[in-house]
């Protein structure tokens, strides 16, 4: 497999300059004529993924969010970012990121892998980018089959999701019917998941002010940022092989959250 036959399939379905000007999505290190042996897909690119691709012989690491962000002048091995991008130069591993143009289209995108775990039905996006292309922008926007009592619910993605943990707002006496989901941090989302009368919005990172702007009129449920977007991992991997079912990607077995509960 050449790098530029894998990226071109997976550009073909979350194209890069749907990415949010902050990101980094993309070829991070690489030659896009190299032959590749084999992909470790994660959703971080830390130094354990790195020595997991070395170990298994791989030649990429595919992961959700980019290692790098922003220039980097000096390479100094204090710092994990740093340590990652020289291991991976070293091992001559290309690391190629596919992030928030990931999160923004609708179909096979982040917030679809979520709607389709947590069984939502009649998905759109929540928030477009234009009123024009209704498949691009934020979140996503679904409903039951058949409405849940909110406790009930909660279990149940509890149990979808391999859940640790929910923090959520008080539950609203009324059944789940419109569910508001965004993969990682969706807090932006917050009015739009109201004006579109979901009944809970599934997100992660939320600050314990902004936890407030429920105001009764809505459940927020964090179910953590790692979680929110484990299964990106199985979607990646999903896309890659229906298209190249002969090519070698596996899906990282290291445990990248850096969040522990205790
Ligand atoms: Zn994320």
């Amino acid at each position: 497999m050449i790098l530029r036959d894998i990226i071109n399939h997976l550009e073909s379905i979350a194209p890069p300059h749907l990415q949010e000007f902050y990101d980094n999505s993309g070829l991070i290190f690489g030659n896009l004529d190299q032959s590749i042996g084999g992909a470790l897909i994660s959703l971080d690119c830390t130094e354990a993924v790195v020595d997991e691709a070395i170990e298994l012989g791989y030649n990429l690491i595919i992961s959700h969010h980019p290692i790098v962000f922003s220039g980097i002048k000096q390479f100094d091995p204090s710092n994990y970012v740093h340590r990652v991008v020289v291991k991976a130069i070293k091992n001559d591993i290309a690391i190629y990121a596919i992030h928030t143009n990931l999160d923004n289209v609708l179909d096979h995108g982040v917030n679809q892998k979520i709607a389709e775990k947590i069984g939502l039905i009649d998905c759109e996006i929540l928030k477009p980018k234009t009123p024009e292309n209704k498949t691009i922008g934020s979140g996503i926007l679904g409903s039951l089959s058949e409405p849940m009592a909110p406790k009930k619910f909660l279990a149940h993605i509890k149990q979808a999701m391999l859940l640790a943990t929910i923090k959520h707002t008080a539950l609203i006496n009324k059944k789940i019917s419109m569910v508001a989901v965004c993969g990682g941090s969706g807090s932006f989302l917050l009015a739009d998941a109201i004006s579109a009368r979901a009944d809970i919005f599934i997100t992660s990172d939320y600050k314990y002010h902004e936890f407030f702007d429920a105001n009764g009129k809505i459940i927020i449920a964090d179910i953590g940022h790692y979680e929110s977007e484990y299964f990106t991992i199985e979607l990646l991997f999903k896309l890659l092989k229906e298209k190249f079912p002969k090519f070698a990607a596996r899906c990282t077995k290291v445990v990248t959250n850096p969040i522990n509960y205790y």
